[in-house]
């Protein structure tokens, strides 16, 4: 039979999801018998709370079965907008709402909805894996702004002002970020508006999927700074703060001209979401957060038993992560070395890779990031299995030696 395949040139130069193909190999290494620790994917280690599963029954019951509308069922776009109110003091309008399969197709729709082939789009690196293959697929430009783990990998107001130019459309960031887990306060958000607010055609992705997952006690969401609102999406869901990663649903607030684009985009690729995971998301967002930080205080215990195990690792850099569930070390010590059998590992891809296939360990390299020296640890597992992690890649790494 022919190997020969027929997949266009836009699909081949489009990268395969870091993230998920690195949760692939492990699940087949897994399958095959062999003992892997994954870290690699995103996903709380919980399962979705009671409640929220007595509410998608009911709406199975309750024959939640039709199309629903394309932009979302109206109960829930109203219940997002309370929770806007409610947790961010933003004032949306049920039809300033959309609501779609994951935050991933949200993201998706707004770069579809606003970016013209040859337009840039800051992505402040790292940034989330699929921003820059999203921006690709759009015919956009990424333009990527690195950072250091010194400051903690955000930008400041004058990087973004240098790397604004008449072609630039869009910028995408998360706070709390993945993969770095860094949050920007409102005093950095405040500097960085007055830069957007300079440029009235200029739009910011402000995804805020990991909100209920910050240290600090206090999040800050873009569109509340005054002068701006009108050029800002806010993206959330309920993928990460409920555990509802498989009920696959996300949501924005918008200008009224931008959720009835993504709108238009969302009905002519897949309609609305499933009906029934919408009526389970209502539940969600209509739940006081304060009912899921059992995750929060259960993630941040883990997160310090990490920072505490990994910076016994000769080699990794570390800055303490104030949200979501990654930890993302600098390795460039690591690299330029030698391993046993004499493979060269320069890269923190060639590290994670060499991880993997020396201590059953799965991390995720940085390059897909934007950030090639560094790796994500995602933290969202077991302590059994996050002490163990930690002692393997201690072993592994600690083998390495140095090229003359
Ligand atoms: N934004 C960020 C920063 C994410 O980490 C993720 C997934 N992990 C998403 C968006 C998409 O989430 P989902 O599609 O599950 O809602
Ligand atoms: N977003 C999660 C992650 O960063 C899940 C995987 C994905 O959707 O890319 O690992």
């Amino acid at each position: 039979m022919s190997t020969k395949t027929y997949v266009s040139d836009l699909l081949n130069r489009l990268p395969e999801s870091a993230t998920l193909a690195m949760a692939r190999m492990s699940r087949e290494l897994k399958e095959d018998g062999n003992d892997v620790i994954s870290l690699s994917l995103g996903e709380p280690d919980f399962n979705a709370p009671d409640f929220v599963k007595e509410a998608c029954k009911k709406a199975v019951d309750d024959d939640y079965s039709h199309y629903p509308p394309v932009n979302g069922y109206g109960e829930l776009r109203e219940a997002i907008c309370c929770k806007f109110l409610r947790d961010n003091d933003l004032v949306y309008t049920p039809d300033q709402i959309v609501v779609s399969t994951g935050a991933k197709q949200t993201i998706s729709n707004v770069v579809y909805a606003l970016v013209n082939p040859g337009d840039e789009v800051l992505l402040p690196a790292p940034f989330w894996v699929s921003y820059a293959a999203m921006v690709q697929l759009a015919g956009g430009v990424p333009v990527i702004i690195p950072t250091q783990i010194e400051n903690d990998f955000k930008i400041t107001a004058e990087e973004l002002r240098s790397n604004i130019s008449d072609k630039t459309k869009l910028m995408i960031y998360s706070s709390p970020c993945n993969p770095s887990g860094s949050v920007y306060s409102k005093d950095e958000l405040t500097a960085l508006a007055e830069v957007i607010k300079s440029k009235p055609d200029f739009f910011v992705v402000s995804d805020e999927i990991y909100e209920h997952i910050n240290y600090t006690g206090e999040h800050a969401s873009l569109g509340t700074i005054p002068g701006i609102f009108d050029q800002v999406i806010t993206v959330n869901g309920v993928s990460k703060a409920f555990a509802m990663t498989g009920y696959r649903i996300g949501y924005l607030g918008a200008p009224t001209w931008i959720a009835k684009a993504c709108s238009k985009m969302q009905g002519q690729v897949t309609s609305a979401p499933s009906g029934v995971s919408q009526m389970a998301a209502k539940a969600a967002v209509l739940a006081e957060p304060s009912s899921v930080f059992y995750m929060k205080n259960a993630f941040l215990k883990r997160r310090d038993m990490m920072l505490e195990k990994l910076g016994e690792i000769p080699g990794l850099k570390l800055n303490v992560p104030e949200g979501a569930f990654y930890i993302f070390p600098n390795c460039m010590e690591l690299l330029g070395t030698l391993t046993d059998d004499g493979q060269e590992i320069n890269t923190s891809s060639d590290l994670c890779m060499y991880l993997l296939k020396e201590e059953n360990v799965a991390l995720v390299a940085g390059d897909a990031f934007g950030a090639a020296e560094c790796f994500r640890l995602s933290y969202a597992a077991s302590d059994e299995m996050l002490v163990d992690a930690a002692a393997r890649m201690k072993r592994a790494f600690g083998k390495l030696k140095k090229q003359n």
